[in-house]
């Protein structure tokens, strides 16, 4: 990987406290986690053979409420990624104002050449490391890259087997008839679009976009239809084998039926086949990588065209890069601001649990709007307050919460 993601993490708070003074004692306290676990987790795979995977949760910070963050699987995580991501956590649940802290966990596998039950022993197997840390009123983890609503069932079913908790609390992102929130399954690519929507015109957009997105997992693929449901013109997408473009439009709808058809966007009808790299450099208005991290480096930053970035993933453009896109007046609308939409309908399932509730999907997506309109808002005065890019107006507006917290 180009670029350590914590160190990444850690720039962008220091870059923040640059342009709104922060004490040193708090900084130093923001930018180390409170606790870092790593665990093996020996599984009996489908051939008999014993393959041990490394697992992680990182607890930043519990400033403002318990740790809250996904679980990743994926081939390259590990704990440099996971600090980051839990870092990240602490900075986007106090941009989004809700009262929760930051964390992130993970295990190292390649999801794609395992079998259901192999998955589903190492998730429980995560559990019965990690649950004497992880509660309703310690930490609460969420789905995140290749984890989803069924994963976080089978981490709750153990969690309750382990511990007698019957709450629910534990883990958000369940299925709606397991005490899962309505508007869940939308609610970051949703969350990314009130974003955009409530900057938009302040960012000199124009009303109907063509828009890119990179990576078509529960963010991108989401985000692309909601995008398009409201008239912007998808014209290319992404998944980890590559991407296809149309100027004219694609039909996201489509081209995920396709996907699950297919199995990859290859053969795609009535569009050319792109490259990642080649999609991220695309024309357009708005550029939305919704996949991985360290995506736009200092190597590509110079031959972005898109008008503005919308970063639905974690860490994908380097502070490096925010500079060179800063100089070239492109806005990012940062992660920590931009993909909280998740975080934010993951604390109503967490409220909803506490109190035995089952709010409405209005009710829930209402709130939703409600909380990233004003937050998209408070975030661009920061930035204009401070002279500065959005991603230190958000990282101002965390800090100014977590030091009144510290
Ligand atoms: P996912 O597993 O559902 O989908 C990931 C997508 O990215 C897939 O389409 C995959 O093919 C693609 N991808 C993987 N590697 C790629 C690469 N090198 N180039 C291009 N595409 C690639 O994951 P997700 O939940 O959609 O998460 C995507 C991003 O959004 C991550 O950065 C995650 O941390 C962030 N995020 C997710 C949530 C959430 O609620 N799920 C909330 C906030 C942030």
């Amino acid at each position: 990987m180009e670029t350590n993601p914590f160190e990444s993490a850690i720039k962008q708070i220091n870059r923040a406290a640059a342009v709104r003074k922060t004490s040193s004692e708090v900084l130093k306290r923001l930018s180390r986690a409170e606790r870092e676990l790593t665990v093996s987790i020996p599984i009996t795979m489908d051939d008999g053979s014993v393959q041990i995977f490394e697992g992680y949760r990182v607890q930043h910070s519990s400033l403002r409420g318990p740790y809250k963050g996904g679980i990743r699987f994926h081939p390259q995580a590990d704990i440099n990624e996971v600090r980051a991501l839990a870092f990240w956590m602490m900075i986007k649940t106090a941009v989004a104002g809700i009262p929760m802290g930051g964390g992130k966990g993970g295990i190292t596998l390649d999801p794609r050449v395992m079998s259901k039950g192999e998955l589903e022993r190492v998730s429980r197997g995560w559990v019965k490391r990690m649950y004497p840390v992880l509660g309703p009123k310690q930490d609460v983890p969420a789905p995140d890259v290749n984890t989803n609503g069924e994963i976080m069932m089978w981490m709750t079913d153990e969690y309750e087997k382990l511990t007698a908790d019957m709450s629910g609390a534990t883990f958000t992102g369940k299925p709606v008839g397991r005490g899962g929130s309505e508007g869940r399954e939308v609610a970051t690519g949703l969350g990314g679009f009130h974003v955009f929507d409530a900057l938009r015109e302040k960012l000199g957009l124009p009303e109907y976009c063509t828009v890119v997105v990179q990576g078509m997992g529960n963010v991108g693929g989401n985000a692309a239809k909601i995008f398009a449901q409201h008239g912007h013109t998808i014209i290319a997408m992404s998944d980890s084998k590559g991407g296809i473009y149309n100027e004219k439009g694609l039909n996201p709808k489509d081209v995920e039926t396709y996907k699950k058809e297919h199995g990859s966007l290859k053969g795609f009808p009535g569009a050319k086949q792109i490259s990642n790299a080649k999609l991220l450099e695309l024309k357009c208005d708005v550029l939305i990588p919704a996949a991985l991290e360290n995506q736009i480096t200092r190597k590509n930053a110079k031959n972005i065209q898109a008008k503005a970035v919308l970063e639905l993933a974690n860490g994908p453009t380097t502070p490096e890069a925010d500079d060179m896109l800063f100089k070239k007046k492109i806005p990012v609308i940062p992660d920590v601001l931009a993909n909280s939409g998740g975080v934010v309908v993951s604390t109503f399932e967490w409220e909803q649990n506490l109190k035995g509730e089952h709010w409405s999907e209005t009710e829930v997506l209402q709130k939703l709007k409600d909380i990233l309109e004003r937050e998209s808002n408070n975030v661009f005065v920061q930035s204009k307050k401070l002279k500065t890019d959005l991603r230190r107006g958000a990282f101002a507006l965390a800090l100014e919460r977590l030091e009144e917290a510290v």
